[in-house]
């Protein structure tokens, strides 16, 4: 059994929330969950399969039964040496394919899916049950746990955010370009934001951290306030 909360860490694309939930995880001896990365395995699984109808649809009709068959299992594991937590799909490690931009480019329509949503939603019920757990994404503290503890809305500017993105691609190894990446992150903000089930907004509750202009160590430094101040720690 896990003890501890659940901290939501919901906001726009590439404002480093991965990057900060592993860090509150690590402090706290929690366990670290990117939900997005479930959204991006089950795109790459509809690429894969052959489900992409054209640059911008889906055979949700495919797609559903997958699901209704149990042909996708999503699950993570932390992977020797670095300690890594790699996102497996039906057994294969798939940790660099999903952020690749041909899955980026797909993976918010596939999040628009209600019926994707709600099979999300029963895998994170499953991990958060027990609490003890940093959750990133877009709708944890709206829809996924609403009566999460903490909650925390990360947003930067965007030229910053595709510039932070870029370099994270090019270290991979995956060629791109700034205007490319730039426009995927606007088009992601845009869908993410009016889609009609469970659309990217701050939950009244939840705190705003803007961290344009802030290193990791003044991120760190802001949260630890907080979790003093809320007795987490
Ligand atoms: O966090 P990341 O950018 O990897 O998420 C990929 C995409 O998955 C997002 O652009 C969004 O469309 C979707 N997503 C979502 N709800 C979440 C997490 C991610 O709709 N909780």
């Amino acid at each position: 059994m896990r003890r501890g909360i659940i901290i939501a860490l919901d906001g726009y694309s590439s404002t480093g929330k991965s990057t900060f939930a592993k860090m509150i995880a690590r402090k706290l001896g929690y366990i670290y969950i990117d939900t997005g990365a479930i959204y991006r395995a089950i795109t790459l699984y509809a690429i894969d399969s052959g489900f992409i109808i054209n640059e911008s649809e889906i055979n949700t009709e495919l797609l559903l039964k997958s699901i209704k068959e149990e042909r996708i299992s999503v699950y993570f594991r932390t992977l020797p040496p670095e300690n890594k937590s790699c996102t497996f799909l039906n057994g294969a490690n798939v940790e660099n394919e999903i952020r690749t931009l041909k899955v980026s480019g797909l993976v918010s329509i596939v999040a628009a899916i209600p019926f994707v949503r709600e099979f999300v939603d029963i895998i994170l019920h499953r991990i958060g049950q027990e609490g003890g757990v940093v959750m990133d994404g877009r709708d944890i503290g709206t829809a996924v746990f609403p009566n999460a503890q903490l909650k925390i809305f990360m947003t930067a500017d965007p030229e910053i955010r595709a510039e932070r993105r870029l370099k994270e691609m090019l270290a991979s190894g995956e060629n791109a370009k700034f205007e490319d990446v730039l426009e995927n992150i606007r088009k992601r903000d845009y869908m993410d934001t009016h889609r009609a089930t469970s659309p990217l907004t701050m939950a009244p509750d939840a705190i705003l951290l803007d961290n344009s202009h802030l290193t990791l160590d003044e991120q760190l430094l802001w949260i630890e306030q907080i979790l003093q101040q809320k007795q987490i720690i």
